[in-house]
């Protein structure tokens, strides 16, 4: 059975957070709320309740979890060869949306980092995770509270969707405020490398840092052929990202809509305020992500959105791409790998 409990997201109920904390120091799995997404936690020292998390998920031993800290002590106590840029960054964005790859100690279990000599650290910025980290008194490992491969979780129902039953507790507190993971940087390499966008934007990390290295899934090569990549963040619905910007980008978002309608499909499409009109006559399901100027709400509403227009059944999601500043490139991340990789550019012809 899993239970779910309400708990207040600025002042959590201590002894629903002590109960929490004891579910995990007990080898239970528990979910909570982050700024970025629900993540679901196991104590991240122990491998039996390690090897619980990724059965609960169904998620492949090889895919590496973040360890969750609420001091800055941990991070020593978790990781070695820090360099002063990693201070830098970790006294400057923690508690925040940032997680940070380093080289491993020894007392981090293999299980938890997938094998791999690093150890992804992160101290989320939520009142009831920090409650819950401290009172567990160990590092938490909290990958996103969903089923390997689907969706990510911005509310305790997306959770209760994905694994009623596979976990002990979901602390409920409400919708989270980004709505996108956190953004994974590597500094074991010579150049710090951003593995993962995510809700802290690359331009806040390169004024710290300098140029920063950016595995971009759009230009990563020729799009691959559907199937080719791991499906992730993903709808039940065939997804198709198109990548432009202004007026070509609503042209082509159009024409490609009819395409697919000629073809039979059921369309869905994930747009901008901005793109309603150029669409608006047609047979399709439109899921809104807000203003191509406000991308902190398209964050936000993107998981939700994706979820609530895959139940309005299309067979096929046509999503449009919100550029590559601030947390656009977080965005362009996520719907690609929702997509498995389909990606069309603007100025291709269809
Ligand atoms: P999730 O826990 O689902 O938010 O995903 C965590 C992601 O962080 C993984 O899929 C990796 O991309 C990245 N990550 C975690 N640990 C490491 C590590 N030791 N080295 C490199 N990347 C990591
Ligand atoms: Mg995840």
């Amino acid at each position: 059975m899993t239970e779910v409990v309400s708990v207040d997201p600025q002042h959590p109920d201590p002894e629903i957070i002590a109960r929490a904390a004891e579910i995990l120091r007990e080898g239970g799995l528990v979910a909570f709320p982050t700024e970025t997404v629900y993540g679901l936690g196991a104590d991240g020292l122990n491998p039996v309740a390690l090897a619980r998390l990724f059965e609960a998920k169904g998620r492949p031993a090889t895919d590496p979890v973040i360890l969750h800290i609420v001091d800055l002590e941990a991070l020593p106590q978790l990781a070695r060869e820090i360099p002063p840029a990693a201070w830098t960054l970790a006294r400057r964005f923690w508690p925040g949306p940032l997680t940070l790859v380093l080289p491993k100690q020894p007392i981090v279990p293999d299980l938890a980092t997938a094998g791999l000599p690093t150890v992804a650290l992160r101290m989320p910025a939520h009142p009831v995770a920090l409650a819950l980290i401290r009172a567990a008194g160990v590092p938490i490992a909290a990958p996103s509270a969903n089923r390997f491969g689907h969706t990510s979780p911005t509310t305790a129902q997306h959770v209760l969707e994905d694994l009623a039953g596979r976990i002990d507790l979901i602390l409920d507190a409400g919708p989270t405020a980004i709505g996108v993971e956190s953004t994974v940087v590597d500094l074991t390499r010579p150049v710090p490398t951003i593995l993962r966008p995510g809700g802290l934007p690359r331009e806040a990390l390169e004024a710290i840092l300098g140029p920063v290295a950016v595995f971009d899934r759009s230009v990563a090569g020729p799009a691959p052929a559907p199937g080719m990549l791991p499906k992730h963040y993903a709808p039940r619905a065939e997804m198709v990202v198109l990548i432009g910007s202004g007026g070509w980008l609503r042209l082509r978002l159009r024409e490609l809509a009819i395409r697919y309608l000629q073809e039979g499909y059921r369309v869905g499409m994930l747009i901008a305020e901005e793109d309603q009109p150029a669409v608006a006559d047609l047979p399709v399901e439109i899921a809104v992500l807000g203003s191509e100027g406000d991308l902190e709400g398209v964050a936000r509403r993107l998981y939700p959105a994706m979820r609530d227009l895959d139940a309005r059944g299309p067979d096929l999601i046509l999503a449009r791409d919100f550029g590559t500043r601030g947390l656009g490139l977080a965005i362009r991340d996520r719907l690609i790998r929702a997509a498995g990789g389909r990606v069309m550019k603007a100025e291709d012809s269809p």
